[in-house]
């Protein structure tokens, strides 16, 4: 067996990153930005109100108070929109509405809510003093020609395709998004509803792990059900490796007489075979084949969905840019313990997390530990590191890496 840390070297020496391409930003969400985007332009472009009131020269509201206003002349309106050409000079007025420019004579904003306008609308009352700028926003005041704006290395999120669109900028250079072939193996397989015959089971596999990396950000090409048969196996290989980033299979990496996919690879590329110090997911295939990373999960449900974790995930991430694996490593408080004995393995046991008061995290069991036992996996917060050992004494700490949801209360 080999240690855990040496067989992830071993993948990510596989995973070369992709090249760059220019995306709408949108479509880029989670996608990593290779080249820095640098602003063009001022945003906000000219200087506006961040109120509705009345555009004034601040000199004239000197002294102004609820008991002893201004009273000024209203000489027009200016809305969001308007090029807000309304001349005005001392004396007077503009009533404005948030977003709309500044009238070229105007140096300050008082909120409508600090204004008593005549019923005539012709005057204003204007009832506090504001000094020069007051509530005006200033071009540029967000970002300023040659600011840079997103970083190389930068996951972009939604903020980041609103401040590109503020820019008018339509394309972002982001690494790109691997398309990923996945089929599952094996002659027990079969898709869908109806009855099973005897010794059939349903495929689960293959639709977790396209649901895996469509979460991954990547782009799942689902190749099916392949049966345990060499000449479909290769043909079917060959078909993902030819026109996909990347190839992920479930099933037939371990010693079994019909664990073909392991041979078919081997004939096919450059593989390594694995027995990693882990359980569950010991058996793992790891190589290239047409240049495109493959790789070979073993097929019981909870190893295959642990194996991407550990190692298709990081192995995808560094293709796409990524500088980590995008997974969160929380200590957590077990109460109950976990109990195991020594076999020179890491356990990773699946647990549920729960913060409670003061942000302290706890892991319980989520269920059978099974490495058929998806139900457990799928109920899980987390896998929970148990290392080599007598296990955890209750009331001990863990490390868990977070595969689901870790959520607190709401602050207040
Ligand atoms: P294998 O790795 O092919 O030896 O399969 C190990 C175990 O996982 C066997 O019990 C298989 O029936 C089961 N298995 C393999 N592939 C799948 C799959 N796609 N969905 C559900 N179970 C599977
Ligand atoms: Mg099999």
């Amino acid at each position: 067996m080999i240690p855990l840390a040496e067989a992830r070297e071993r993948v990510l020496a596989r995973c070369e990153r992709l090249p760059a391409e220019w995306t709408r930003p949108a479509e880029s969400v989670g996608l990593v930005v290779a080249e820095a985007v640098v602003a063009t332009e001022f945003v906000p472009p000219f200087a506006n109100t961040a109120m509705d009131g009345f555009a004034v020269l601040a000199a004239d509201t000197r002294g102004a108070t609820d008991e002893r206003p201004v009273t000024l002349e209203v000489v027009g309106t200016v809305a969001a929109g308007s090029d807000g050409r309304v001349p005005m000079r001392t004396g007077q007025a503009i009533r404005i509405m948030t977003g709309a420019p500044m009238p070229p004579g105007a140096d300050a904003v008082v909120m409508v809510e600090r204004c008593r306008p005549h019923p005539s609308g012709t005057r204003v009352d204007v009832c506090v003093e504001v000094p020069v700028g007051n509530h005006v926003r200033s071009p540029g005041e967000d970002l300023s020609p040659g600011d840079v704006v997103v970083e190389p290395g930068t996951v972009v999120r939604p903020g980041h395709v609103g401040v590109l669109a503020g820019l008018g900028l339509a394309e972002v250079a982001v690494f790109r998004r691997p398309r990923v072939a996945v089929f599952s193996t094996g002659d027990e397989l079969v898709e869908g509803p109806g009855e099973l015959r005897p010794g059939q089971i349903r495929d689960s596999n293959r639709h977790t792990l396209v649901a895996l990396l469509h979460e991954l950000g990547c782009e799942p090409v689902d190749l099916g059900i392949v049966p345990d048969e060499e000449t479909i196996l290769r043909q079917r290989i060959h078909e993902a490796t030819t026109t996909c980033d990347a190839l992920v299979t479930s099933g037939g990496v371990s010693m079994g007489d019909f664990d073909l996919v392991k041979k078919v690879l081997g004939q096919l590329g450059d593989m390594e075979w694995m027995q990693v110090a882990i359980r569950p997911a010991k058996p793992l295939a790891v190589g290239t084949v047409n240049g495109v990373p493959v790789f070979g999960l073993p097929g019981n449900p909870v190893s295959s969905m642990v194996s991407f974790e550990l190692f298709a995930r990081p192995g995808l991430r560094q293709m796409m840019g990524h500088a980590d694996w995008g997974r969160r490593v929380v200590v957590a408080t077990v109460p109950e313990g976990f109990a195991r004995s020594p076999d020179g393995k890491t356990h990773f046991a699946r647990v549920r997390l729960d913060t409670g008061p003061g942000g302290v995290v706890t892991a319980s069991s989520a269920g059978g530990q099974g490495s058929h036992q998806l139900s457990a996996m799928a109920a899980a917060d987390g896998l929970a590191v148990v290392p080599d050992g007598d296990g955890i004494a209750p009331g001990g700490e863990v490390p868990v890496i977070v595969v689901g949801s870790l959520t607190g209360p709401l602050p207040s």
